[in-house]
């Protein structure tokens, strides 16, 4: 086996290596995402829970105030029952008036910090709704990812095996190139040689487009000479099809 044909075999297994991990990657991320929606939501609760709190901390301190108030005027009421003097009546009504409208403001107050309490009761209910609908995704995306899991295991592990036999027949130099070529070009470390026009000679990388000269097509087809595109570097190589045309049209 020629040295591009050993490559080639590398390549192929190694391509459906990373396509499985990374529709792997895929689904562990679509998981990863609505863990993430949930932690959101929790967050979001935890600050309108203390919110509430805060609230009916706070309307508790105006109801409290209203009922203060409500004493003082009934305190005031039975001291205007006993008033000695009309100016002396007079004076508690006054009083008894100023206590009227500050009782009036605190159960306002009391009454706006209820409403408000409602409408972060509102928003937690929502919440609670949205992170039980948000669970079922994240167990839907859990069980995905465990049967990707399931199906690609024992695939990967047999392709691992086939790229461990194919790699050892690739000399120690030409690997160590190739997957530092691959690690930096991923899929498109190799590329097929494109038959644009045979009886011109005119050859494409099938990767960059650019052209490649009759030699190179000439010493894959010889003897499958390691050939790197000179415009994008990737390792060129002849599909089985092609190579049995070009061939063909040799005989
Ligand atoms: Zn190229």
């Amino acid at each position: 086996m020629s040295v591009t044909a050993q490559l080639l075999r590398v390549f192929q297994v190694d391509k459906q290596i990373r396509s499985l991990q990374s529709s792997l990657r895929k689904a562990e991320g679509f998981l990863g995402e609505k863990q993430r929606e949930i932690e959101q939501l929790d967050a979001r609760r935890k600050t309108v829970e203390a919110q509430l709190k805060q609230q009916a901390a706070v309307a508790a301190e105006h109801e409290g105030e209203a009922k203060r108030i409500e004493a003082r005027m009934e305190q005031l009421r039975g001291q205007m029952d006993n008033a000695q003097t009309n100016k002396e009546y007079q004076a508690f009504l006054v009083e008894l008036n100023v206590m009227k409208t500050e009782k009036e403001r605190a159960e306002t107050a009391a009454l706006e910090q209820m409403a408000k309490a409602d409408d972060l009761r509102r928003e937690l209910a929502d919440l609670e709704a949205k992170r039980v609908e948000r669970e079922q995704v994240r167990g839907v995306a859990t069980k995905e990812r465990d049967a990707r899991h399931g199906e690609i295991a024992g695939q990967l592990a047999e392709l691992k095996t086939e790229l461990a036999e194919c790699v050892a027949e690739v000399p120690k130099d030409t690997l160590v190139m190739f997957q530092r070529l691959i690690e930096v070009r991923g899929d498109e470390a190799m590329g097929p040689i494109d038959i644009v026009d045979r009886k011109r000679h005119e050859y494409h990388c099938g990767t960059c487009m650019m052209a490649v000269p009759m030699e190179a097509v000439n010493g894959l087809l010889s003897g499958g000479r390691l050939t790197k595109c000179s415009s994008c570097q990737c390792i060129l190589y002849l599909t089985r099809e092609d190579e049995e045309r070009l061939r063909g049209g040799k005989k």
